[in-house]
């Protein structure tokens, strides 16, 4: 095989993916793009027969130093963990981008909510995202692509009791039927969605596959990145026991905030945040029993999006936390009762933190390895308020009883580790997602991100990700 490339990608799910999506219509017509992705490729079918999502164990890949404080969810395989996540797709509220200026923690993002809004329409358009068209609480430029999901009876007396600060959570979860995929059947286990309904890379984009420049290598890990005279010059791989080398102009890591600072350590590039600043948000479950409510009347598992506790100037002292609603069948066994109950999630952001980080374990530096101290003061004052305040905040529905729980050791989320910034000194990757050195180098997902905000981060990181090829 001629190993010379214009573009090598390692990683094939969203970062991977949503790159491909917007360079290859950019693209000459010879163009020549390798994709290297470590795990093989699973249909939904296969995945339905053999009830999982992957055969490569995700704990193989890398060494959890501290599992008492975090546990990290992740896959491998194409399409990556597009195949076991919930399909969330919440927007950062303006305020998330300026943590700093505005409430005096954290850093700012060298990119604004006005700056990524256009990018947010594209990333919903292409996920064919479900919403309402008359209230959210950010601005939009345009409505969603499919209507939104049906609530339930206590989505209803939330909204009514908070019309500006609740609202349908926006997903692709698809309401109505789309080219390729059935609506969804709400019965609540999207990790392994039994119908297909939720965007995922193999259901949505595995086309980008197909287009004759794309050379798509399954099994193959990626090793090292080559670098010379501070360009990056190619990608070693593995493939079937052979190391192999690629050469390529512009090399772009989507393989997540665990392997993208490894393999940079790997390549012995240097940085003191390098690796640093791995976290994300954590969560209080709260379990309502009802008195004469019957609920789950939803038309997908996760219906609410709560901003009661989210935004204000409490930032500055403790964390904003999301409400997330559930409408996942849960029953009570009194007869005659058997609805009247209710899930939701309150979700935290946290701190980032520099006591939290990847590096390349001792005994194999094939594999990363991580460290994390657990959740922050901040967020622990949050969840300490949230004590305080959770009975007044549901006090809209009939409770007769409620179960709190918590905090959450993971979130399915890994952020961090390779921050965007515009000084160099206190970040890996500038604005447009380049490495503030290598200029041919680029970093997507969500190990960019400066910040853990309580929202899910992959729409964030889709709109980043066309963001950063425009701007190529
Ligand atoms: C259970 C679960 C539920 C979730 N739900 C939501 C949600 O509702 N909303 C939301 O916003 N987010 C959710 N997420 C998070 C979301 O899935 C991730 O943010 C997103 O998948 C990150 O995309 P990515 O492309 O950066 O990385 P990944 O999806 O992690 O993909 C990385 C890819 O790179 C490959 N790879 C890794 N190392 C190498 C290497 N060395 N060589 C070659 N290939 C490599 C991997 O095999 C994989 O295919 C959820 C996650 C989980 C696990």
């Amino acid at each position: 095989m001629d190993n010379s490339f214009d573009v090598i990608i390692v990683g094939s799910s969203f970062s991977g993916s949503f790159f491909l999506h917007r360079y290859l219509p950019k693209a000459d017509a010879n163009a020549r793009i390798l994709v290297l992705e470590r795990g093989t490729s699973h249909s939904h079918k296969w995945q339905i027969e053999h009830k999982r999502l992957s055969s490569t164990p995700p704990n193989s890949s890398f060494v959890n130093r501290t599992p008492e404080q975090k546990y990290w969810e992740l896959m491998i395989g194409l399409g990556g963990a597009s195949n076991a996540w919930w399909a969330a797709t919440l927007r950062l509220l303006p305020n998330d981008f300026k943590m700093k200026t505005q409430y005096g923690v954290g850093v700012d993002w060298p990119v604004s909510y006005e700056d990524l809004e256009p990018y947010y329409t594209e990333a919903e358009t292409i996920m064919l995202v479900s919403g309402a068209h008359d209230g959210a609480p950010y601005p939009r430029s345009q409505p969603y692509p499919q209507p939104e999901h049906r609530f339930n009876e206590v989505d209803k007396l939330l909204k009514a009791a908070y019309p500006d600060l609740y609202f349908q959570q926006p997903n692709a979860r698809a309401r109505i039927d789309t080219k390729n995929r059935r609506h969804c059947c709400g019965i609540g286990v999207c990790g392994l969605c039994p119908t297909d309904s939720k965007f995922t890379i193999l259901n949505e984009m595995s086309e980008l596959y197909d287009d004759p420049r794309v050379t798509l290598l399954l099994e193959a890990e990626a090793l090292h990145i080559d670098i010379e005279g501070g360009r990056a010059t190619g990608v070693r791989y593995l493939q079937q026991g052979r190391e192999q080398v690629a050469k390529a102009n512009l090399v772009v890591l989507g393989a997540n905030t665990i392997f993208n600072p490894h393999l940079l350590l790997r390549s012995g590039v240097q940085h003191p945040l390098l690796g640093k600043r791995l976290g994300e948000q954590t969560s209080m479950s709260v379990k309502l029993y009802l008195d004469g409510v019957n609920n789950f009347q939803g038309s997908t598992s996760i219906t609410g999006s709560g901003y009661m506790l989210y935004d204000g100037p409490h930032r500055s002292e403790y964390s904003g936390c999301l409400v997330e609603a559930w409408n996942v069948p849960d029953l009570r066994l009194e007869k005659g009762r058997w609805q009247q109950k209710a899930y939701m999630k309150f979700i935290f952001e946290d701190l980032p933190s520099e006591e939290n980080y990847v590096t390349i374990n001792a005994e194999n530096p094939r594999l990363p390895e991580t460290v994390h101290q657990g959740t922050s003061d901040y967020a622990k004052r949050g969840i300490a308020h949230f004590r305080q305040v959770v009975s007044q905040i549901l006090s809209p529905l009939p409770i007769e009883r409620m179960e709190i729980k918590g905090p959450s050791h993971s979130e399915g989320h890994i952020l961090g580790t390779t921050v965007m910034g515009n000084d160099a000194a206190t970040s890996i990757v500038d604005k447009h997602l380049i490495h503030h050195q290598i200029r041919n180098l680029m970093v997507l997902g969500g190990s960019v991100f400066p910040t853990y905000s309580p929202t899910n981060p992959t729409l964030t990181m889709t709109a980043l990700t066309l963001w950063a090829v425009d701007h190529l």
